[in-house]
């Protein structure tokens, strides 16, 4: 499935996006979409912004997700409509604000009341209304799901439950906002599907305490975290997002209401690798080591989450014996490790491997540190293959 030959000359490590495995995952997207017409994606670009990417995106019709007015920027630049554009995030800055206001994007997702205020007074400034959803943590119980992390009442994001009338109150009584909706994001990686039929009910619960008091939402955004298969990427390339969807046709929308999802990592995680070659293999003590030449400032998942990406040997013989290797990187740091006790066909410096399901989270989340290279991005398109130096 890799197209081995077309590396030959291609500067390692860089990321191999199979842009027709994208196409199939869109497709399936809209598939879902096609029989629920009041639904609506819009991709999270914090997942990978690649240019190529956000063309596809683009083309599929998918909205934008977005947390900074960088990514703001790279969605009108890739042609994603400002009425298919969300804005949100517990720290806007006054200029990131102004510039999702003069592009009129559809919503501003709204974490606090001081964020509130700011949004206000700025539309106010420039003679616009702007349009709010309010982001509410909706306090779904953290211990039966260790893995939510967004949605409890401890952290950081959106408005506590207890919050929320208040600051839906001060929304009313200010001139410059436009009520849309209500926005939720609980987590990410989640692949037990417990925690959003929990979501569904209390927003069903939520919706009908606004109505009782004449209040209604153009928009309900349920946020993003589907979860992929990083053990069986070959089994499991395309995610149920059926299933999924399926989980929310229990929220009992009124007329005329939307319900907005955020997928991120769910969209563009299977499609990518992060190609990279031995430079050593090393025996030790114990172990057996594959020095490779990428590190974490190309994949930071396994430093930063412990998280662990398969990882195959491309160049090795079908035949080859299986040995386990731990596979490290260059970088000094003891975290610079990939994967303890990997099993792969026999490595020999200069082979090429791949660490799979790197496109979320991966090229978009590299740094420089060492005054390392940023990866280049290698598309696969049917018919045409390319390189671009950048993200
Ligand atoms: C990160 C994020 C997403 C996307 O999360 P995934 O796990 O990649 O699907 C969606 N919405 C918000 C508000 C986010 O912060």
């Amino acid at each position: 499935m890799f197209p081995i030959e077309d590396f030959t000359g291609v500067v390692t490590p860089f990321y191999y996006y199979d842009i027709k495995l994208l196409r199939e995952t869109l497709t399936a997207i809209n598939d879902c979409l096609a029989e629920r017409p009041a639904y609506r994606v819009h991709y999270a670009l914090k997942a990978n912004a690649n240019g190529a990417i956000l063309d596809e995106i683009a083309d599929a019709g998918l909205g934008a997700d977005c947390v900074s007015g960088g990514e703001v920027r790279a969605a009108l630049d890739a042609g994603i409509p400002a009425d298919k554009v969300v804005f949100a995030g517990v720290g806007k800055t006054e200029a990131e604000i102004r510039l999702g206001l003069e592009n009129g994007i559809a919503c501003f997702n709204v974490e606090s009341l001081p964020e509130l205020e700011v949004i206000n007074e700025l539309a106010g400034d420039m003679g616009k209304k702007a349009p709010v959803a309010f982001r509410v943590n909706p306090d779904i119980d953290a211990h039966t799901h260790k893995y939510i992390t967004t949605g409890t009442s401890e952290n950081k994001f959106g408005i506590p439950l207890t919050q929320i009338e208040e600051v839906v109150a001060a929304a009313q009584g200010m001139d410059n906002v436009e009520i849309k909706g209500l926005h939720f994001h609980i987590g990410s990686q989640l692949l037990d599907m417990t925690p959003y039929a929990m979501l569904a009910e209390t927003i069903n619960r939520m919706l009908d305490e606004w109505e009782a008091k004449g209040i209604s939402f153009k928009t309900i955004n349920v946020g993003g975290g589907l979860g992929i298969d990083y053990d069986d990427p070959d089994g499991h390339p395309i995610p149920d997002f059926e299933g999924y969807f399926k989980v929310f046709d229990a929220i009992k929308l009124r007329d005329g209401q939307e319900l907005h999802f955020e997928l991120g990592r769910a969209v563009v995680a299977q499609f990518g690798s992060l190609i990279t070659r031995v430079t050593y293999v090393k025996q030790g003590v114990n172990r057996k080591f594959a020095i490779v030449d990428a590190g974490f400032t190309d994949l930071i998942r396994p430093a930063l989450y412990q998280a662990h990406h398969n990882i195959e040997n491309l160049t090795a013989p079908a035949d080859a014996p299986v040995e386990k290797y731990d596979v490290v990187g260059p970088i000094c740091e003891s975290t610079d490790c990939f994967a303890r006790d990997e099993k792969l066909r026999e490595v020999k410096r200069g082979d090429l491997l791949a660490l799979r399901s790197a496109g979320a989270y991966g090229q978009i989340m590299a740094s420089r540190y060492n005054l390392r290279e940023i990866p280049a991005s290698f598309y696969d398109l049917p018919g045409e293959s390319k390189l671009t130096s950048k993200i």
